[in-house]
């Protein structure tokens, strides 16, 4: 079939992977289109908004260039329409020439150990949605009751985790945490933070910048067992180690060495350990954790008797996992949509004409924001290069299926005036540059006021 004069492409998420694709449709210029970006939220950029951490504004500042790209005169953002509610995969058809999913991975991975599902294990997607106030999260929905916690993981949204829960309120101010989360924060009973590892320094997954800020927090002490990281530096493990790896033992051997300045909190790293059961009747009263070893495979071993740590809450940050969608493949061992360099295919390997996936719902919840840049690229190119294949007859406005359903869109100007009112609130508060609204009936309040 012939091209259409301007092809219409859908996107479903507007996070990164989804707008870095809007971008990358928008730069070529061998096809003319138009790309609506629909989000479920009243707001878009996804986990810049909802994932990185308040207090890394300089990550945040990505959403600046985000937003140049979805103010393109081609590009229209589409807010509060929720795939598989407001709209299925066939009226996206009947709507678009394509789609493309981009719609992350927002579950936690399980531990899958008994008392995993206590009050007080707390999954770090639920408390990263709470400090970064998304709508589905209540506001009183954690509260910090415990003097020592764990978080489980070593990786960087463990290192957010750790950083919310060791910071003053004076260190959070400037933030955009909304006001009710930073009371919670206020009040917290919070003073030893265990992060416990399950491999060693060198395995760890913390990119370095991250793991360096953890030596820089003023309101506690980092302590790092010296033994765990003597590690010998002429050794194979050492040599062979990624850089940031080596930047890492840099850093830990560093903070192994200070002494403790009896601040008001503590971050205490415990590698090579694995948790083997949350203790506890009603809620979380310990930790059980066991000592690991690798074997001369890699492979993670016992390495003696189990441990208690005295915690009263558990945050379990061992790696972000997709959701299936509706009438779309899915790979449940991987927690992605299969495809091929981004055009959805069946389980058998057939290609769902017309459907295309980009980010973490495609490769997996790894990489940093920017690498969603490429992933989108390669997709788009995929979709470009299908373009004879794709059915291209004409389409339906997307808005009377909308109407249909009863959808309440949410337009790009309608954002703006949640976007304003929260830079206000930010002025009024004295906080800083924006203090985010937290609630659905909140940020649908500030449309049109
Ligand atoms: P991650 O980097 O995959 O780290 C997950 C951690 O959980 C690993 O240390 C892993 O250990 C551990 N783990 C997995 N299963 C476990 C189990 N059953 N018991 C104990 N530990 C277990 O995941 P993430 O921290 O959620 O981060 C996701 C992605 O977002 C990453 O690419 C990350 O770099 C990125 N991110 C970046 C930033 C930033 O740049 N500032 C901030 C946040 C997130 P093993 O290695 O032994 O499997």
């Amino acid at each position: 079939m012939a091209p259409p004069e301007t092809l219409r492409i859908a996107v479903i998420g507007s996070g990164p992977a989804g707008i870095y694709t809007a971008e990358a449709l928008t730069r070529q210029e061998s096809q003319p289109v138009t790309v609506d970006v629909l989000d479920r939220l009243p707001a878009p950029y996804g986990l810049v908004r909802y994932g990185v951490a308040p207090d890394h504004t300089k990550i945040k500042g990505v959403a600046g260039t985000l937003r140049r790209s979805l103010e393109h005169p081609n590009v229209r953002f589409l807010g509060g329409v929720e795939f598989g509610r407001d709209l299925a995969l066939d009226d996206l058809r009947r709507a678009y020439h394509a789609v493309v999913f981009s719609t992350g991975a927002s579950v936690d991975r399980r531990l899958g150990v008994p008392g995993e599902d206590l009050a007080g294990s707390v999954a770090a997607t639920d408390f990263v949605n709470w400090y970064c106030a998304h709508p589905d999260m209540d506001a009183s929905r954690f509260l910090l009751d415990s003097e020592e916690v764990a978080v489980v993981g070593a990786g960087n949204v463990a290192l957010d985790v750790v950083r919310i829960l060791a910071k003053s309120v004076d260190e959070l101010r400037h933030t955009d945490i909304p006001e009710p989360m930073l009371e919670v924060l206020r009040a917290s009973k919070v003073r030893r933070v265990h992060l416990v590892a399950r491999r060693g320094p060198l395995q760890a997954r913390f990119t370095a910048p991250e793991l360096r800020d953890i030596g820089r927090l003023e309101n506690a002490d980092v302590v790092v067992d010296p033994a765990q990281v003597d590690i010998d530096p002429n050794s194979e493990a050492v040599a062979t180690a990624a850089r940031a790896a080596r930047t890492n033992l840099k850093y830990l051997r560093e903070w192994a060495d200070r002494p403790r300045a009896e601040r008001p909190r503590s971050v205490e790293f415990t590698f090579w350990r694995r948790p083997v059961r949350l203790l506890g009747a009603d809620r979380v009263s310990g930790l059980e954790i066991e000592p690991t070893e690798l074997d001369d495979e890699g492979r993670l071993r016992p390495a003696g008797a189990p441990e208690v740590l005295d915690v009263g809450m558990v945050f379990r940050s061992i790696g972000y996992m997709g959701v299936g969608l509706p009438d779309v493949p899915f790979d449940t061992a991987s927690r992605t949509v299969p495809n091929d360099e981004g055009r959805v295919v069946t389980p058998e390997g057939t290609p769902l004409r017309g459907v295309y996936v980009a980010g973490w719902i495609k490769r997996g919840a790894t990489g940093v924001i920017g690498t969603n840049k490429s992933d989108a690229a390669a997709t788009v190119r995929s979709l470009l290069s299908d373009l004879p294949d794709l059915d291209t007859g004409p389409r339906v406005p997307v808005e009377d299926i909308l109407d249909q359903r009863g959808a309440r869109t949410v337009s790009y100007s309608d954002w703006q005036d949640i976007d304003t009112a929260e830079r206000a609130l930010g002025e009024s508060l004295e906080r800083g540059e924006r203090v985010k609204l937290h609630a659905w009936e909140e940020m649908y309040g500030a449309i049109g006021s």
